[in-house]
């Protein structure tokens, strides 16, 4: 099975697999629904706590200037 087996309980994916902006696209194609998940630092995250990753991290392990909308 290809895609990532948390897409169910993922905050990230349910908050931006629709979302429009090319980033979030790539990401999710890449990472949630391809291959790359073994990798998904969000994924990580959540083997190692059981919650969802801080908004500052995408699945490529970037921290990015400006926090994810998780709500
Ligand atoms: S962000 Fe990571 S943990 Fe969440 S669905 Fe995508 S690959 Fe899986």
């Amino acid at each position: 099975m290809q895609e990532c087996k948390f897409t169910d309980r993922c905050c990230f994916f349910r908050k931006y697999r629709d979302g429009r902006a090319l980033m979030w696209q790539a990401l999710i194609r890449d990472y949630c629904q391809g291959t790359l998940h073994h990798r998904c630092e969000r994924r990580q995250f959540y083997l190692e706590t059981g919650e969802c990753a801080p908004a500052h991290l995408i699945p490529s392990g970037e921290i990015t200037g400006v926090l994810l909308d998780l709500s």
